[in-house]
């Protein structure tokens, strides 16, 4: 997202520690606003919404001697407790319905437990009892008092109506299938929640009921529990559209877990049971997807500094199909951008930062993304790089992204964090109207957004159906009224289709590691290889290329990982080509620069790209050049000397704190303008973290709070003249004090 965003509109934020949810039930004006034909109402009755239900349902937690499941209790709340004062309902404009406010759990301050949960499920040799049944919707029905209208597993997001969309097709396989009840995948390690619908078969009962709910794994039972539901709820919810029910969480009976992981993978078989009558079971697959590993990095531009954006993991978790999310500052300083913004250049800063720190680092120490912030100030909105877009303008890497936050704004920051990392991960933008068309949107008038061709919901930015953040506390429930967050819209939440496109994302699978996903983006081979080759530059729409920049790192001694690839898919426009001195040729990639704007489709000034080799062994390189349809537009070649480089400071025995400088002197007998990257290790060098990138001057001033303490301290500078690399590091190791004071 790339837009700006109009100033004094002030929405109602849902941070972690916001406790002031509007608990009162409001009246519920529920427009159709979805798409017609993809939920249809058959029920008629009462719509009203005011009667407010007190004490409905009791949970009571039975922890039978056999099993011990992570269960929340769910309590009603009081009237007294309820509030409005946090309740900013959205501006209303002109043919827009008022939107009901986001619902929460009916809740008495329980106890949660962290996002990726450690307790482990006792289990023990009870009798082994088959479920009843397993088809995946409903079970026999006994014409009794009492029926299930339906149950609902969901830990974000859900499909359910009844009856089911007519666009719904029951195969996983086809892209319509996320118009089908219960077809959102589970993600083993995801808070769930179990939601079913009671209703009267004949006469409502007049006293209270329980509901057993039994979860059955690998046919032995693990989980029993019960819930008491009073005969006043099921006579008052007994007549209200599907619709209706799904926006309280009191007009359902709820089983929330927050299951292990390990415990929750592969088919669970959820059976409930009413009163003893009627009996509805379904099965579900919990399938494995990586936790996301998210480093972040302020970037100083004109003097400004963002403020570290802390708590914003809390966003990505709720919305990704992931079973835990990390979000931590990349350990190096702040990235200085001493340039006007330029999206394509600042992008492949960032995959250069991101490629140096992953070189010196094992790839299990690799985040999945990389994601720069602009102050605000500067910048309202998001890039991205994904993989997917080839005629985008960008390294192509799906690595990094940046943005600028505006947390006055809606839920500003983490807006454009989970939006951004979405492109990454393969997300493409939903269908958006403009703000004259929908005042809760944000795109101007006249311009453009690339929608994805495969957006189901025609001419709509909504989420279609009911989403839940069951990890807030209290959980809240957004409508199917909220904005898909891949839409230029506010009020943000994740819609099927876009869930299902990040469940999909080859970089959530379980089996790719942060090295294995593309082939593209692995390690570089060892063999054969003495290091590491860049090769970057820029390709400008007018077909002209800027003279490639190399550097050449030589594999470290010790800790000698195997770097990470980051190359853009394979095209034929374009093709770079590295040929020993003896005109044999060491590598030959063809590329297709791309020159549209991420966001909008429009012209951009440049395409970087950016290319990481295997150095061959005693091979010396003769040229390297960039040429199109064979004729050659850039070439670069050695020089006759390799600079000369020597660390002055610090080069051994020094203690550092508070600002420093560190200096060294390099000369170039060819006359060459150098330019330097500086690394630091903070364990003698094991391991190396880039602390500033591409300077011009032989000396870097820093402050050893953004460094990590060391006694063991050494630095490397990394000089290069264009085509030759020279190296040094401290003779000796120094000692580095951080004392994190205000300066
Ligand atoms: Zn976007």
């Amino acid at each position: 997202m790339d837009t700006q965003t109009p100033a004094g509109i002030n929405q109602q934020r849902h941070s972690p520690g916001h406790k002031h949810y509007p608990g009162r039930p409001v009246p519920i004006e529920f427009a159709d606003y979805r798409q017609s034909g993809s939920v249809t109402s058959t029920r008629t009755g009462s719509r009203s919404t005011h009667f407010l239900i007190v004490g409905v349902l009791l949970l009571q937690l039975v922890v039978t001697s056999a099993v011990l499941i992570l269960l929340a209790p769910i309590e009603s709340p009081t009237p007294d407790q309820n509030s409005v004062d946090a309740l900013h309902l959205p501006p209303s404009t002109a043919g827009q319905p008022a939107l009901p406010p986001p619902q929460p759990f009916p809740n008495a301050g329980r106890e949660r437990p962290a996002a990726t949960p450690s307790q482990p499920i006792i289990e023990t040799a009870s009798p082994i009892r088959q479920p009843t049944a397993q088809p995946p919707t409903l079970a026999q029905r006994q014409p009794v008092g009492l029926e299930w209208r339906g149950l609902e597993i969901t830990q974000g997001i859900q499909v359910f109506n009844d009856p089911e969309s007519p666009r719904c097709v029951p195969d996983p396989n086809r892209t319509d299938y996320i118009f089908c009840n219960n077809s959102m995948p589970l993600v083993a390690g995801r808070h769930t929640l179990v939601r079913a619908y009671p209703a009267c078969n004949g006469d409502c009962p007049t006293t209270d009921l329980t509901v057993y709910l039994r979860v059955f794994k690998d046919g032995r039972e693990r989980a029993s529990l019960t819930r008491q539901l009073s005969a006043q709820t099921v006579q008052q919810i007994n007549n209200l559209p599907l619709l209706d029910l799904r926006t309280r969480l009191e007009y359902s009976v709820n089983f929330e877990f927050f299951p292990p992981p390990d415990w929750m993978t592969g088919p669970v078989t959820f059976e409930l049971t009413i009163n003893g009558q009627d009996t509805l079971t379904l099965t579900r697959d919990f399938a494995v997807r990586r936790p996301l590993r998210v480093a972040y990095l302020p970037i100083q531009y004109q003097g400004l500094t963002p403020p570290e954006i802390t708590n914003i993991d809390h966003w990505l978790l709720r919305m990704y199909p992931v079973p835990a999310v990390e979000y931590y500052r990349l350990p190096v300083p702040d990235l200085v951008w001493d340039k006007t913004v330029n999206k394509g250049e600042l992008l492949n800063k960032l995959l250069f930062t991101y490629w140096l720190y992953a070189q010196y680092q094992p790839a299990s120490q690799w985040p999945d993304q990389l994601f720069g912030w602009l102050p605000q100030e500067f910048y309202n909105g998001g890039v991205s790089d994904p993989f997917w877009c080839p005629n985008c303008a960008g390294p192509h890497s799906s690595r990094v992204a940046f943005g600028g936050l505006r947390p006055e704004h809606d839920i500003g920051g983490p807006r454009i964090l989970v939006h951004e990392i979405a492109h990454n991960l393969g997300a493409q933008h939903a269908w958006s109207p403009t703000q004259g068309e929908d005042g809760l949107c944000f795109r101007a008038e006249g311009t453009d957004i690339q929608v994805d061709p495969a957006w189901p919901y025609p001419e709509t930015p909504h989420i279609q159906e009911f989403g839940i953040d069951l990890y807030s506390d209290p959980p809240v429930i957004y409508p199917p009224a909220y904005y898909d967050m891949m839409a230029y819209c506010y009020q943000p939440w994740i819609s099927p289709f876009t869930y299902r496109k990040l469940f999909d994302s080859p970089y959530l699978q379980p089996q790719a590691s942060a090295a294995f996903l593309l082939p593209e983006f692995g390690p570089l081979a060892e063999k054969n290889s003495s290091g590491t080759l860049l090769v970057s530059g820029v390709v400008y729409p007018d077909g002209t290329v800027s003279t490639p920049e190399i550097v050449r790192l030589e594999r470290s001694g010790a800790g000698s990982f195997a770097p990470p690839a980051f190359n853009p898919p394979p095209g034929e426009d374009y093709c770079l080509d590295v040929q020993a001195t003896d005109g044999s040729s060491l590598a030959h990639r063809c590329f297709n620069p791309g020159f549209a704007d991420i966001e909008s489709g429009a012209m951009a000034e440049s395409s970087p790209f950016f290319f990481t080799l295997p150095h061959p062994e005693r091979q010396e390189i003769g040229q390297i050049t960039i040429s199109k349809n064979g004729r050659v537009l850039a070439r670069t070649g050695p020089s006759n000397h390799p600079p000369d480089l020597v660390i002055t400071f610090p080069n051994g025995g020094e203690v550092l704190e508070n600002q420093q400088t560190m200096t060294w002197t390099a000369q170039d007998a060819d006359g060459d303008s150098l330019h330097f990257d500086l690394l630091f290790s903070p364990d003698g060098g094991e391991s190396w973290l880039p602390l500033v990138t591409n300077l011009s001057d032989p000396a870097y001033t820093f402050h050893t709070d953004q460094i990590p303490a060391s006694s063991t301290a050494l630095i490397r500078v990394v000089a290069t003249d264009g085509f030759h690399t020279a190296v040094d590091e401290s003779d000796a190791p120094f000692s580095l004090v951080a004392n994190h004071q205000e300066h």
